[in-house]
C-alpha cells in the first residue's frame, strides 16, 4: 500500500496533493510509477495484474482519503456502478432518480428488463417522495433473496445530486438516514460535486461512486471509475466485483487520474468561480430564459447546497429563448461557440457545452436547454464566446 497519508487535520486540499505517494525515502520518486506488468513473481502478496497493481493502490488511496473511505478502481465510472448494483440480491429493489445520469438509468432498466431488480423512479429533490417510495419498494411482493445485513438486501437508494443536468439538489443527510430507516443502502454518485465539495460518506452513504473521467482526472484524457466504501465487508465484495468482471482500469489510466487529482483543487476553484460568473451574466441576459445553478440564490437547491456542499460546482445549465423553435436555437449557440467546445462530458479544464434534448433518454428535457461544464480559461474571454453565441442564435 502507499505511504504519506497525512494527518486527518490536514484540508482537502492538501490531501489531493499528497496522498497516494510512496513513502519519503533519499533518492527515492516522489511519485507513484506506473507499474506496466500483468504477472508477478511468485511467492509474494500479488499474483496478477486484473486482481493487484501498485499503481491502482496510489489513486485509491487518494480517493478513499478525500471520500473517508477505502476505495476501489475501475475501468470506467459505470464500471463502478455496475459492481455496486451487481451485489443486489435477485431480485433487488431500485429507488432511483428519474434524471439520474442517462447511462445508470439504462443500465438499470435493462436489468429490470431481464428481471433481475424493480426500480421507481422518483424526483430526489422531493425527500418525502422518495422515502415514500422506499417504504413502498420495501412492501412489494418477492421478497428479494439476500441474507439481511448484505448489501441491498432492504433495497438500494441511488442518489446523484447535485442532478444531471437540471443541478436539483437532493437532501442528502435526510435521504441517507430516512432511507436506512426504510432498510435501504444508499449509494451516491458524486461526479458532479468532487469530494472536495461533498463527502456523502460523512453524511453516513453506504458507498459512493465516481466517474473519474470527469473532474477528478480533469483533462478529458482518460476513462476510470472509483467505488468508495467505510463498510469492510462492502470493499471486500467491490474488490472481488473488479476480478470477476474484469474491469480493471489500465494502470496508465490510474496514474493519469491521479495526476489529474493533484491539480483538483486548483481546477475545481477556478471553474466553479467561472461557472458562478456566468450563472450571473447568464441569468440577466435577454436570450436566455432561465438558469439552473445551485450557487445563484434564487435557486431552489441553494440553501441545501449551502448546507451540505462547500460549493455548487462548475455545471451550469440554461434554457435559451428559442421562440417556436427552442432546440434549434440551443443547437445554434452550441454551434456558434469558439473557445468553448461543443461535446459531451464534464469537469475537464477546458468548457464544453451540449444541448443534452439531443441524447437517446433525454427527451424529458427542456428542448432549449444547454449544459455547460464550465472550465479554467479566462471568464471574460467565455462570456464573450457564450455572450455572442446566444445573441446570434436568439436575435436578442
Ligand atoms: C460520466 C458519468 C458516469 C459514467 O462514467 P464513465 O466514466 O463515462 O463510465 C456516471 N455518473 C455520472 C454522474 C457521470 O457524469
Amino acid at each position: 500500500m502507499s505511504e504519506g497519508v497525512g494527518p486527518p487535520a490536514w484540508a482537502p486540499a492538501t490531501r489531493a496533493v499528497h496522498l497516494g505517494r510512496p513513502a519519503a525515502e533519499p533518492g527515492g520518486p516522489v511519485n507513484p510509477a506506473v507499474v506496466l506488468s500483468s504477472t508477478y513473481h511468485q511467492g509474494g502478496g500479488r499474483i496478477y495484474g486484473r486482481d493487484d497493481n501498485a499503481t491502482f493502490d496510489a489513486l485509491e488511496a487518494a480517493v478513499g482519503g478525500l471520500e473517508g473511505g477505502e476505495a476501489v478502481a475501475y475501468a470506467s465510472g459505470l464500471a463502478a456502478v455496475a459492481a455496486v448494483v451487481e451485489l443486489l440480491p435477485v431480485p433487488g429493489r431500485v429507488v432511483v432518480a428519474a434524471d439520474a445520469y442517462n447511462g445508470t438509468r439504462s443500465l438499470l432498466a435493462d436489468l429490470a428488463g431481464r428481471g433481475r431488480l424493480g426500480v421507481r423512479l422518483v424526483e430526489l429533490a422531493d425527500t418525502e417522495a422518495v422515502l415514500t417510495a422506499c417504504a413502498d419498494a420495501a412492501q412489494s411482493p418477492g421478497r428479494p433473496s439476500g441474507r439481511s445485513g448484505d448489501f441491498g438486501a432492504g433495497g438500494l437508494l441511488w442518489v446523484e445530486s447535485p442532478s444531471n443536468p437540471l443541478l436539483a439538489v437532493a437532501d442528502v443527510p435526510a435521504l441517507v438516514a430516512g432511507a436506512h430507516a426504510a432498510g435501504f443502502d444508499v449509494a451516491v454518485d458524486n461526479t458532479f460535486a468532487t469530494p472536495l465539495l461533498q463527502q456523502p460518506l460523512r453524511h453516513g452513504a453506504d458507498v459512493v461512486v465516481h466517474s473519474a473521467t470527469k473532474a477528478l482526472s480533469g483533462h478529458s484524457d482518460v476513462l476510470l471509475g472509483v467505488a468508495v466504501t467505510t463498510r469492510p465487508d462492502l470493499h471486500a465484495a467491490l474488490r472481488r466485483r473488479r476480478t470477476l468482471h474484469g474491469a480493471a482500469p489500465g494502470p496508465w489510466e490510474a496514474w493519469l487520474a491521479l495526476r489529474g487529482i493533484r491539480t483538483l483543487a486548483l481546477r475545481v476553484e477556478r471553474s466553479q468561480a467561472n461557472a458562478g460568473e456566468l450563472a450571473r451574466r447568464l441569468q440577466a441576459h435577454p436570450g436566455v430564459e432561465r438558469v439552473h445553478y445551485p450557487g445563484l440564490p434564487e435557486d431552489p437547491g441553494h440553501e441545501r447546497m449551502r448546507r451540505q456542499m462547500a460549493g455548487a460546482g462548475f455545471v451550469v445549465s440554461f434554457v435559451v429563448r428559442g421562440g417556436g423553435a427552442p432546440a434549434e436555437a440551443a443547437e445554434a449557440v452550441a454551434a456558434g461557440v469558439r473557445v468553448a467546445t461543443a461535446g459531451t462530458s464534464l469537469g475537464g479544464v477546458e468548457t464544453l457545452i451540449e444541448r443534452r434534448g439531443r441524447m437517446a433518454g433525454e427527451e424529458h428535457l427542456p428542448p432549449g436547454l444547454l449544459r455547460c461544464s464550465v472550465g479554467i480559461e479566462d471568464v471574460e474571454d467565455l462570456w464573450a464566446d457564450l455572450d455572442g453565441a446566444i445573441r446570434a442564435a436568439t436575435g436578442t
